[in-house]
């Protein structure tokens, strides 16, 4: 923890929280309280044949929000969802690493989430003894923790972690998990550019924060997260509008960077605004979906609507499904039903259902998950016991997923997305 600080001078130079900031084992139990387990005790036990496929695959996780709490991404934990030994033991190939910066407190009493309520994210940071007091700061933080993590990794002999900024680097790190090589491959989110044209809407403003992550490493942009934002409504929000003249310009900004777009937490109204914008498949990385989950243990209204469904799939993009109660409803079974449900929507449209579902653990995300990441083979386990065939596993696993960055992120093009489904093919499930 020391040599992360030392490395980190800038950032932790800036966190004024001296004497605010909790011991380790009392931001432990912080931590444990929040991201918490919820095994099912029904989940089907693995067999030979689902380890044997699930070593085979490449996994790609679309969110985990492993970088807002206070431990190493290369130690193993006790507590808390998962790091890089975590998920490599569990065969991920690609995690996602998101950014949360402003959580407001859902006070029961209100059925909308508004930035005025108290700020759990502000407060995390603090007791942290992180930079807490602006989004943009906390971004950066967590950003600059990822790029520590990915130094060390190469000085250790344990597994390289290995960020994905381009499409080449993507089929470089499929090629290397393909010679058995020991490296994982990471890429940043930003859930909520709340900052981005706060301060001035300006299109010139906007387009100078977008370089600025794009500098920094950013490659999937997601413009909400729980509440109503300068650049959009949150589908949890108390007004849900769409998209902002100043998101506009910061999708499309992004965009043309080749950052995929991530839709989790917008507003309908924002999801039907950015389908018409956009000119590249868009995702949605940690979801269920309402027609198999609306009321309790689900959000009313977390999960996707079959509008908002019908508008990724016919950006040609992909929606990723978590493991928790909150998303799926309680029991592992529900998850292969969210992907189903996916499937037949895009089967009616003329599309190849298997093409379009993902995964999205919501790791670290302040929920329960019911699979844990070292375990993910009983993930595999539950899609073959749903009836998924080997070719539609490793589609949701990862190839869906390899397809769309190597598409669309720099220096993507149709003809890489097809290598990268060749080389995954060929070399793997
Ligand atoms: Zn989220």
């Amino acid at each position: 923890m020391k040599r992360r600080h030392l490395l980190l001078a800038g950032g932790v130079g800036a966190a004024a929280a001296a004497g605010a900031a909790l011991r380790p084992p009392a931001l432990a139990a912080v931590d444990r309280g929040f991201n918490r387990f919820a095994i099912d005790p029904e989940a089907p036990v693995p067999d030979a044949t689902d380890r044997q496929l699930h070593e085979s695959l490449f996994l790609a996780d679309l969110h985990a929000d492993c970088l807002k709490w206070d431990r190493d991404l290369l130690t193993w934990s006790d507590y808390g969802h998962a790091d890089v030994p975590r998920l490599k033991a569990g065969n991920t190939a690609l995690q996602v690493f998101a950014m949360v910066t402003h959580s407001p407190v859902n006070f029961p009493w209100r059925d909308c989430l508004s930035a005025d309520a108290p700020n759990h994210a502000a407060w995390l940071a603090l007791v942290q003894g992180r930079p807490f007091r602006s989004t943009r700061g906390r971004a950066f933080y967590q950003m600059d923790l990822f790029w520590d993590a990915v130094h060390r990794s190469r000085l250790s002999d344990g597994t390289e972690l290995r960020p994905i900024l381009n499409a080449s680097e993507l089929l470089a790190l499929i090629a290397a998990r393909s010679e058995g090589q020991d490296v994982m491959g990471g890429m940043l989110a930003l859930e909520g550019g709340h900052w981005v044209g706060q301060y001035d809407p300006g299109p010139g403003v906007v387009t100078a924060e977008i370089q600025r992550l794009y500098d920094r490493g950013l490659r999937l942009f997601a413009p909400v997260h729980r509440f109503d934002n300068p650049l959009g409504g949150s589908s949890e929000g108390c007004a849900r509008y769409g998209l902002t003249p100043a998101g506009e310009v910061a999708l499309q900004v992004a965009e043309e960077h080749g950052m995929v777009i991530d839709l989790a937490h917008a507003s309908e109204d924002l999801i039907q605004d950015a389908a018409r914008l956009l000119k590249k498949p868009f995702i949605v990385s940690h979801t269920g979906v309402r027609a198999v989950c609306e009321g309790p243990p689900c959000l009313p209204d977390r999960n996707m609507s079959d509008d908002s469904i019908r508008a990724v799939l016919d950006s040609g993009g992909l929606i990723g499904i978590g493991y928790w109660g909150m998303a799926v409803g309680q029991g592992v079974a529900n998850i292969p039903r969210v992907m189903a449900h996916i499937m037949e929507i895009a089967e009616q449209r003329g599309l190849n259902g298997a093409d379009h579902v993902a995964l999205g653990s919501d790791f670290d995300g302040s929920v329960a998950t019911q699979i844990s990441a070292d375990e993910l083979v009983v993930l595999t386990a539950t899609l073959r016991a749903a009836g998924f065939d080997r070719e539609v596993i490793a589609r949701i696993a990862g190839r869906n997923v390899c397809r769309l960055l190597a598409g669309n992120m720099p220096g993507g093009s149709p003809a890489m997305a097809r290598q990268a489904e060749q080389v995954l093919e060929n070399g793997f499930a």
